[in-house]
């Protein structure tokens, strides 16, 4: 953190995170200074013109947390609550994320302080054309690749494509990852992290004996992530008791059929109210009795208030930083496996590396060769954490992190301090 800052709480998780991977690593003081720290920032202010005529100015950032192992890498959040700090922390986390899977990224993460949900097309539009236009100094296919996050999906991404390429002249597709299809996105892309988040979540159930077809699943947030994730583990077998969104939570313990609850989100704009369904809180949600417990919303879910009466067995992250240090410590002395964030959710940021090879090559694969190299990526690090967190007799969240950081700490070595 720069000096005199007082960070919010998920960047200091962030850090505290950072620092038990650095000491448990014994690296340089100077190394671990520099990876505390993003190389890179850039807040901007910038007008737009609103529907009805008026000027509203909006603050975002870009943040380049780490490009020694190649271009900044992560999503742009559009969110009222996005501060400097909680684009620190998720940049990262990005950082991490990337080296964890072994692809050659850095880790980044921008954000603007936004309401989308009360702005209409054309104002998204126009925001995300202005942000695009003061973020492009530092972002490229060589040195940042912005994708999806919270609020913002593949049209956000086509608009940020489209106004870089009107600047650059030309169309550079690999500017930016997480873009429909049809203009170079990669198949497989809009799964990706929840298809990810299945495959690590069933990696973990086989290590702990847990057969799948007998378990029960709890969701928290139902969006990209969240409702994927829901679909696919129904698809192996296992019953999805309860899910919710931003508006609350239903829940059947004899099982919800998953697509009818899309259809049912598709249909009224929320997961509330699904027949059949007994209501539940977003905090309810998460102490339910269930073998699986799959976080797919935002930060800061699961702390010291409620850790010790989660009942899940086996907690898969696909939210980032859904856990505070605090309840990691509890989880893990009462022996619940959490497959942490930087692996569990691997899956998009691994699928966005396909797409941006796919896109400097203009040679794109089948949705099937897609999915079959994220599986073998994401079995192959799974292998890895859990080898690391065995090693050093530690929780999955210190094996990635440690497997993560000197990944980082190693490209420095090897390429040496300039000049
Ligand atoms: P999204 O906007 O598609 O979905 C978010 C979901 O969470 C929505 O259902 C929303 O209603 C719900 N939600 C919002 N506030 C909530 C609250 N207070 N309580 C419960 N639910 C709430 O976003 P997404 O892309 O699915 O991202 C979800 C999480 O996954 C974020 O932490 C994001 O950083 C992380 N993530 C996303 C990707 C990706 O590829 N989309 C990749 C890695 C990590």
């Amino acid at each position: 953190m720069p000096e005199g800052e007082k960070p919010a709480n998920v960047y200091v998780s962030a850090l505290e995170q950072l620092r038990g991977a650095v000491e448990k690593l014994k690296l340089d003081p100077g190394v671990a200074r520099l990876l505390a720290l993003p190389k890179r920032e850039l807040t901007v202010h910038f007008p737009v013109r609103m529907d009805d005529g008026s000027l509203q100015i909006f603050t975002g950032h870009r943040v380049q947390h780490s490009v020694l192992r190649g271009p900044a890498k992560g999503g742009i959040r559009y969110h009222p609550d996005v501060t400097l700090d909680e684009v620190r922390a998720l940049a990262m986390w990005m950082t991490w994320k990337c080296a964890v899977v072994n692809i050659p990224f850095g880790g980044g993460k921008g954000g603007v302080v936004c309401n989308p949900k009360v702005m209409s097309l054309g104002e998204l539009e126009r925001l995300t054309r202005r942000y695009t236009t003061e973020i492009t100094p530092i972002i490229g296919p060589e040195q940042d690749i912005p994708a999806p996050d919270v609020y913002t999906n593949p049209q956000t991404m086509a608009w940020l494509m489209d106004t870089y390429s009107m600047h650059k002249g030309h169309t550079v597709r690999a500017v930016v990852t997480g873009k429909p299809v049809s203009i170079g996105g990669s198949e497989g892309r809009v799964e990706a992290t929840g298809r990810g988040v299945v495959i690590t979540g069933l990696e973990a159930a086989k290590r702990l004996g847990m057969d799948i077809t007998r378990c029960t699943v709890a969701v928290q947030g139902f969006g990209n992530v969240g409702a994927v994730a829901a679909q696919l583990i129904e698809r192996e077998g296992a019953r999805v008791i309860a899910v919710s969104d931003s508006r609350g939570g239903i829940c059947n313990p004899k099982g919800l059929s998953v697509s009818a609850v899309l259809a049912h989100k598709a249909k009224s704009g929320s997961v509330v109210g699904f027949p059949g369904s007994e209501p539940v809180s977003n905090e309810e949600l998460l102490t339910l009795k269930c073998d699986i417990l799959i976080p797919s919303a935002l930060e800061e879910q699961i702390t010291e208030r409620n850790a010790a009466r989660i009942h899940a067995r086996l907690i898969v992250e696909g939210a980032n930083g859904p856990t505070t240090p605090a309840a990691d410590r509890i989880l893990f002395d009462r022996g619940i496996t959490v497959v942490p964030d930087i692996l569990a959710n691997s899956g998009g940021v691994t699928v966005s590396y396909f797409e941006w090879v796919q896109g400097i090559q203009e040679f794109f694969w089948t949705e099937e060769e897609v999915n079959e190299r994220l599986k073998a990526i994401l079995t192959r690090a799974y292998g890895q954490v859990h080898d690391m967190a065995d090693k050093h007799r530690t929780d999955l969240r210190n094996g990635a992190l440690m497997l993560a950081v000197s990944r980082v700490a190693e490209a420095l070595r090897i390429r040496g301090v300039y000049p």
